[in-house]
């Protein structure tokens, strides 16, 4: 069995190493020579735009993206010669802002107030929903916070919108949220859908620091409906694969975010603290093999490094943790590994240790 995954990052090398261990031979396609994944995978050397991409990938029995912003018309173009998952089209939703938002919406999701920005009617309309804090988002591209800006006054927007060049924008409610979380599910090829227990999140600066499961959320009202409306994305977009959806929680109520369309940073700690990683189970469901379970079966917490690589020794100093580097250059934001800390003392259940787990973070990614 061979998968063909477009990108070649750290996520396509996790689900690489994850393909090898269950006997499924990976392919990835990336431009870069030393992309991550290229160690660990046949590296196809191309543009993602390529227009050869359907001969290239024309071996490979199921094509995937490890990337928000893959480039749907290649996809669709794949898709008549090799089956593609999750399908191009909740690869469209995701990758367009704008779209992703209407899409939430039309399901009754909570989601914050928005507009399309995209000419001088569209901006002059947007300025009268600037009163105490907004978003500027490209409506297309960004990722890790790029691309985004947050407006203060109703100036301020006009002033956001030009350093993001007039691209097509959205500019969204800027949410007073307690905290952040994200719900992953899977959904295999015969439509049955799992989740792992959901995740609490910490940002800086836009770029997701500390992750740590949270069974204490699973079995919530917000959990309960958040699975509801998870289940019926998937169902919607007849979705094959992993999803997450990211929420901000306001006062025990979750607004969506925004959802990733593959595999999830959130995500990685499922490799040491689940019955079935995401990467796993993301392969199981788009080959059409039987899903693994998502039970947590240990408490964990992921610390993702940042711009600089902490010293191997001082890390693993850590009773019990996995230490997880992409072979990476470094370079200020840049996430070059992630740090998984199970039961020890750093081990965090939310609420007992998270805090621990943010310090942990502000000192290795600093
Ligand atoms: P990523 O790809 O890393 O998930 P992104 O660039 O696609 O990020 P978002 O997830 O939309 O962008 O935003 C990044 C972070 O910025 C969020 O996790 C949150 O911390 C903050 N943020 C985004 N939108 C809002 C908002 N409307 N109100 C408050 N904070 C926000
Ligand atoms: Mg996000």
């Amino acid at each position: 069995m061979r998968v063909g995954i477009l990108g070649g990052g750290q996520l396509a090398r996790m689900l690489a190493m994850a393909a090898h261990r269950i006997g499924i031979e990976p392919w990835i396609v990336d431009p870069h020579a030393n992309a991550p994944a290229g160690r660990v995978a046949h590296h196809i050397l191309a543009e993602l735009d390529d227009p050869e991409m359907p001969g290239l990938l024309s071996s490979c029995d199921v094509v995937t993206a490890e990337m928000d912003h893959a480039p749907v018309g290649i996809l669709d173009a794949v898709e008549h010669r090799v089956p593609v998952h999750p399908s191009p089209a909740a690869f469209a939703i995701a990758g367009d802002r704008f779209r992703e938002k209407r899409f939430f919406a039309d399901l009754g999701a909570p989601v914050a107030p928005f507009h399309l920005i995209e000419d001088e009617r569209s901006l002059s309309r947007a300025r009268s929903a600037v009163t105490c804090g907004a978003r500027l988002k490209s409506r297309f591209e960004g990722y890790d916070g790029k691309g985004q800006l947050v407006v203060r006054t109703p100036e301020g927007l006009d002033a956001a919108w030009a350093e993001l060049n007039r691209v097509p924008c959205v500019l969204e409610e800027e949410i007073d949220f307690d905290r952040e979380l994200s719900l992953l599910a899977v959904r295999g090829g015969d439509g049955e859908i799992r989740f792992w227990d959901p995740i609490e999140n910490h940002h800086r600066n836009g770029i997701l620091r500390v992750s740590a499961t949270s069974p204490a959320d699973r079995d919530t009202p917000a959990g309960i409906a958040a699975r509801e409306l998870v289940s019926a994305v998937l169902e919607r977009l007849g979705y094959v694969g992993v999803l997450a959806v990211e929420f901000f929680d306001v006062g025990g109520h979750w607004i969506v975010n925004e959802m990733a369309c593959r595999v999830h940073n959130s995500g990685h700690a499922t490799e040491e603290g689940a019955e079935t990683s995401q990467f796993e189970n993301h392969l199981r469901a788009i080959v059409g093999w039987p899903l693994g379970g998502t039970r947590s079966v240990r408490p964990t917490a992921m610390v993702n490094l940042i711009g600089s690589i902490p010293d191997p020794e001082t890390v693993l100093k850590i009773p019990g943790a996995r230490l997880h580097l992409y072979g990476k250059t470094p370079a200020p934001d840049r996430k070059l590994g992630h740090l998984i800390v199970p039961e020890s003392e750093h081990a965090v259940w939310l609420g007992s240790g998270a805090v621990d787990a943010v310090r942990l973070g502000s000192e290795v990614s600093r």
